[in-house]
């Protein structure tokens, strides 16, 4: 008995199947030939023939008859009855051989009822054929279909059937449960059929029209170019707009933004009172730097180059700033805190901002910040309003033309707070990295990425500078020059750009090394080098005149021409005055513009003990003055007696900022013991100092801006705290070496310096 081995095709009773000649003889091992009976197996799973073993099939099976073999080379195969496969045994020639027992079935089908419900399913197969290609082969096919095992037969490589639920239907012993599955089986098969085929033709529908919608786009698109070419003046301003629009490289959110704008500019027509807010918007929306522009190759000696280049000096800033640029070369984005340049007016700090863009090979932006009190003037305004704008940053962004500029936000110590919100707490969501990859100006209203930007913020001072924004920021100090710092950098940077804007060829103007000077000391009074460029350029003006007048001559400016040349007395610079007076101490001050004397003046006039304080610096002071006074009595008191029948009178000049107050302490003590005991303090002679009540003098800030103050000021002499003498590396030599600083630990070390008796400040009994 021949076996064979079936994988996917129904095998029912019954019914019939049709197989290629040459499977059924690769099966079997023989000829086609009408009559020979085969068993037609069902594999569990899709094997190849030489992995199949024993257990590869179902128990049951169906045993047939050929019952033809026709010349196209195909078999019809009768299936007549289930077989029970009851021993199976591998042969060594891949084939098998069992011993089969007959499975009968229960014959409960009705046979009239079986004949109806096959007619309506064979209807059913052929209205689904209806006005298909094949309906005639069908149709004649059709006509063989006796019962519903054939059309399972014929049907069974559409119904997408698995192994399990065939093998379920040859299973079942009872005809009637047989037919009524397989009756479901083929009407569910035919209408998944049904349902597929109309998903499937109203996706296509719905891709041809999008294809077409596509291909017109594309059409009105080039068309309307080949016209805009032909007349580019004819190009109208929306049209303008649009081809901006869908070039810029925007992200999703802007685009979407943009093309509702353009349709309600398109929809209004131009000469609607919005035209012109909606075209301004969208004009600015298009023109800025959405696409990313490619971050360029950064070379450490480069950057050194350019930040030498324009800046003499700031050897410790430009040394920070080559650490940040390397840190940015390395990971490719700015990390870590913003800098922060503090420092007075004029030492560099937005043109060395200047020089990092350079040195970055990056496009360099200045927003000022000084003044700035609403929140609209970082964020800018919602668009609703008439004259509404963007912010500063987006303003500066457009400005400059590209996603990756140094931004220099100037003055972010001139920053308040007003009532129309709070415009730090704005700049710090600008700032942070977190946050500004979507920034979001009102007027824009669409999220712009601000991560690339390089930000750099400036200041006079850090006492203003909101504490939030403060801890973003890594503070670099700018501290001021010395004069021969300042003379180094008119001879190499000043003079030469001031005759270069005039337009004097070098060579034709000389300026002496005492006229530098005597600008420096007479003309200018500052810590940074603002005003000694604006003498210098005034300088370079009128030697113009005379170049022009006289082409032939080369100008020499020697020191004692410089009057001359200024159209401008000298300023007045205070100078330590030459007599001395008990009660009168010279101070120093840091101010934001650089370091300043002051003169602590004390007086005792008739009363019953009463302190008054005058001056700018109020309230501090007023503390600092009660420790004073305490202080003194305590180590003075025979003549600290004169409190009690006098009124004290303290003043301090204009000129100090209200941190000075502490500061001012030793000066106070000393003043005040100066003044009852009579003895008088030189006037060069100078101090700075925090005091406390048990007589220490503690350390202060600024020290630098403070002993170049002094020794512009003509002070010989100074005392500073102690602990303040690791701050003396900072201060330039020459400024060292022009001053004897002395530093104390204690009140009474500086009283006894100075040779005023007293004694030490050791708490009285009560
Ligand atoms: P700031 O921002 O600190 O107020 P600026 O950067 O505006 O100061 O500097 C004022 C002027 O002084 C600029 O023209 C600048 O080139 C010049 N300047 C400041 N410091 C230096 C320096 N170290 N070397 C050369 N020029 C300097």
């Amino acid at each position: 008995m021949a076996q064979m081995p079936l994988y996917n095709t129904l095998t029912l009773p019954g019914g019939r199947i049709w197989l290629r000649a040459v499977d059924y003889q690769a099966l079997t091992g023989k000829a086609p030939a009408a009559g020979e009976r085969i068993t037609l197996l069902m594999q569990k799973e899709d094997q190849a023939r030489e992995d199949l073993t024993e257990k590869s099939f179902f128990p049951l099976a169906v045993a047939g008859v050929v019952a033809e073999a026709d010349e196209n080379g195909f078999v019809t195969v009768e299936l007549q009855n289930r077989v029970h496969i009851d021993e199976i045994v591998r042969l060594p020639n891949q084939t098998f051989s069992m011993s089969l027992s007959r499975r009968p079935e229960t014959e409960d089908l009705d046979p009239a009822e079986a004949q109806r419900r096959l007619k309506a399913v064979k209807d059913r197969i052929l209205s689904f054929a209806a006005g298909q290609r094949w309906e005639g082969f069908l149709r004649s096919f059709a006509e063989h279909w006796d019962s519903l095992w054939t059309v399972a037969g014929a049907m069974s490589p559409w119904l997408h059937t698995s192994v399990e639920e065939r093998y379920a239907l040859l299973e079942k012993d009872s005809l009637k449960e047989r037919f009524d599955a397989l009756e479901r089986m083929l009407l569910e098969g035919l209408e998944m059929v049904d349902v597929q085929s109309a998903a499937q033709s109203a996706q296509r529908e719905d891709y041809e029209k999008l294809y077409r919608e596509s291909a017109i786009k594309k059409q009105i698109e080039y068309l309307q170019k080949e016209l805009d070419a032909m007349h580019p003046e004819n190009v109208s301003e929306i049209r303008r707009l649009e081809l901006k629009l869908e070039e810029a490289g925007m992200n999703e959110t802007a685009l979407k933004e943009g093309r509702k704008v353009l349709n309600r500019l398109k929809g209004e027509g131009s000469s609607s009172p919005e035209a012109g807010m909606l075209t301004d918007w969208l004009d600015l929306l298009t023109s800025l730097p959405w696409k990313k522009a490619e971050a360029r190759e950064i070379s450490m000696e480069e950057a050194r180059r350019a930040l030498n280049a324009e800046h003499s000096g700031l050897e410790k800033v430009k040394r920070r700033i080559l650490q940040q640029i390397a840190v940015l070369r390395l990971k490719g984005r700015q990390s870590g805190s913003i800098l922060c340049f503090v420092g007075a007016p004029g030492t560099g700090k937005t043109s060395i901002g200047e020089s990092i863009a350079k040195a970055l090979g990056r496009e360099y932006v200045r927003v000022s910040l000084g003044g700035v009190r609403d929140e609209a003037d970082i964020r800018g305004h919602r668009r609703t309003y008439i004259g509404s704008m963007p912010g500063r940053i987006i303003d500066g962004i457009h400005k400059c033309g590209t996603s990756n500029p140094v931004m220099v936000l100037d003055e972010v110590d001139k920053l308040s707070a007003s009532y129309n919100g709070d415009p730090a707490s704005a700049l710090l969501e600008v700032l942070d990295p977190e946050q500004n990859f979507s920034f979001t100006d009102h007027y824009l209203n669409v999220p712009f990425d601000l991560s690339d930007v390089l930000f750099i913020c400036t200041a006079n001072s850090l006492d203003t500078i909101p504490e939030p924004l403060l801890n973003r920021m890594e503070v670099i100090q700018f501290q001021g020059y010395s004069p021969l710092e300042k003379r180094q950098i008119a001879r190499e940077h000043l003079l030469p750009k001031a005759m270069a804007a005039v337009g004097i060829p070098a060579g034709k103007l000389e300026v002496s090394e005492g006229a530098v000077c005597r600008l420096i000391e007479e003309y200018t009074r500052e810590a940074g080098v603002r005003g000694l460029k604006k003498r210098l350029d005034q300088l370079c003006r009128t030697a113009a005149v005379s170049l022009v007048e006289r082409p032939e001559e080369t100008l020499r400016v020697e020191a004692e021409d410089v009057p001359d040349y200024m159209d401008m007395n000298p300023v007045h610079r205070k100078q330590v005055g030459e007599s001395a007076r008990p009660g009168i101490v010279t101070g120093l001050a840091w101010t934001p513009v650089g370091g300043d004397i002051l003169y602590i003046q004390t007086l005792l006039t008739r009363g019953s003990g009463k302190i008054t304080v005058t001056g700018q610096l109020g309230d501090v002071m007023k503390e600092s003055a009660e420790i004073a006074v305490s202080l003194v009595k305590s180590m003075l008191p025979e003549q600290a007696e004169v409190f009690r029948d006098h009124d004290l009178h303290i003043h301090v000049p204009d000129g100090a900022t209200p941190k000075d107050g502490p500061s001012a302490g030793i000066t106070l003590t000393t003043a005040l013991a100066s003044l009852v005991t009579g003895f008088p303090v030189p006037p060069e002679v100078a101090m700075t100092g925090e005091v406390s009540l048990s007589g220490d003098v503690n350390p202060i800030g600024g020290l630098p801006e403070k002993l170049m103050a002094a020794q512009r000021s003509g002070v010989k002499r100074v005392f500073i705290p102690r602990e303040n003498l690791q701050d003396l590396k900072e201060v330039p030599e020459e400024v060292r070496n022009q001053l004897t600083i002395q530093a104390a630990d204690t009140v009474e070390e500086v009283l006894s310096a100075l040779e005023i008796p007293c004694r030490p400040s050791i708490p009285q009994a009560i």
